[in-house]
């Protein structure tokens, strides 16, 4: 069974206007102890994992792009001591705004391997709604930078949903990433779950969110567009050539199991989940105390393991077999079939693509 590692890097540069991320402002002496702390931590996750090598590596945020090229690499060295062998994938998140090519090219001696660019949007209106701090032309010349620089695995990330958004304008913005020619593009609507400033502005009634018919346009002409470039969509939000698919994601939604380090990363090791405190200052005092900043942890029950199993199964356009369906799942299957949110192909259950526009209402009616 594979086993993937994230690794949070929760520092920004600025507060995106619709994020509810945990992150805080950079400080060059708080990252300093933070990469001390990692170490600390991973090493102590290596102890319950006896001898296990990582298969592939994440690094999220935040912005891990803020970090040193000479940081990436002490971390992967620190890696490589807690844990057996050479991760095959090892991906960084990285922002348009905070790159240069010196810095893809050094960072490709690392290790890092596969590059995951925000660059959420290439019309100017909704980089400025979202608050992002790159412009469309740092957006378009960081994957250059990313070509230039040797990387052969590049996925682009966008936002669609934004307000004031069009279907033109989205179509432009998709167009624009075809002609790019990525490897992988992974493609979320925008939600306002947690505060934010964009959240506030909707609430109080000064900025409008998209119709749910729009949103509906906009998602079918994103399989449309990106399926016909012949990136194949392999689960809900994500979109790759054959054999481009995220090797880290996909062990999450295959129900396997990962490690997370850092502020509020998660685990999910034989069957138990655990949580790390979602605060840098209070996460190093308690790695540095006792390698671990574990905040809880949860044993889940045979019944909620199926039930998550087949929620991420149902993630993926592969759907499950339809013979894994019994019981009380059955029953819900035939409703959201009946109400055309699954489908059944071949022996296999999936969701439609209203089912996907819909998914996180539609998986829990299977509960
Ligand atoms: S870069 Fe990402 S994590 Fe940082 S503020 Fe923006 S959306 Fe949030």
């Amino acid at each position: 069974m594979s086993l993937g590692l994230y690794i949070h890097i929760p520092f920004c540069r600025t507060k995106c206007l619709y994020c509810d991320f945990y992150s805080v402002r950079f400080d060059p002496d708080v990252n300093r102890d933070y990469i001390r702390g990692l170490g600390l931590e991973l090493k102590s996750r290596a102890v319950g994992l006896k001898g296990r090598p990582v298969d592939t590596v994440f690094f999220g945020g935040g912005t891990p792009s803020l970090l040193s090229v000479k940081d990436v690499a002490h971390i992967l060295e620190q890696v490589t001591r807690a844990f057996p062998g050479w991760p095959g994938e090892i991906t960084l998140e990285c922002n348009p705004g905070t790159l240069s090519l010196e810095y893809l090219r050094d960072l490709s001696g690392t290790g890092v391997n596969r590059l995951s660019l925000g660059v959420q949007s290439l019309d100017s209106g909704s980089l400025r709604v979202l608050g992002r701090t790159h412009t469309v032309e740092d957006g378009v010349q960081a994957f250059h930078m990313a070509r230039r620089a040797g990387y052969r695995n590049v996925s682009v990330d966008l936002i669609f949903g934004v307000p004031g958004q069009s279907l033109s304008s989205w179509r432009e913005t998709l167009q624009g990433v075809v002609r790019l020619e990525p490897e992988h593009v992974s493609v979320y609507e925008l939600t306002l779950d947690g505060p934010s400033p964009l959240k506030a502005a909707v609430e109080t009634g000064k900025v409008r969110l998209l119709s749910e018919g729009l949103l509906e346009d906009m998602y079918r002409l994103t399989r449309d567009i990106l399926e016909h470039a012949g990136l194949r969509q392999y689960e809900i939000s994500n979109f790759g050539r054959p054999g481009a698919e995220c090797l880290h994601n996909m062990n999450c939604w295959q129900y396997g199991e990962y490690i997370g380090v850092g502020p509020a990363a998660h685990s999910f090791i034989g069957g138990r989940r655990s949580w790390n405190l979602p605060d840098v200052t209070a996460y190093l005092a308690a790695v540095i105390r006792t390698g671990s900043a574990e905040a809880g942890h949860e044993i889940l029950s045979q019944r909620d393991a199926e039930f998550e199993r087949t929620m991420l199964a149902l993630r993926m356009r592969s759907g499950m077999a339809r013979d894994r369906i019994s019981g009380n799942l059955s029953k819900s299957f035939d409703e959201l079939r009946n109400a055309g949110f699954l489908e059944e192909v071949e022996g296999r259950v999936r969701l439609t693509v209203r089912g996907m526009l819909l998914s996180n209402e539609v998986l829990l009616r299977l509960r």
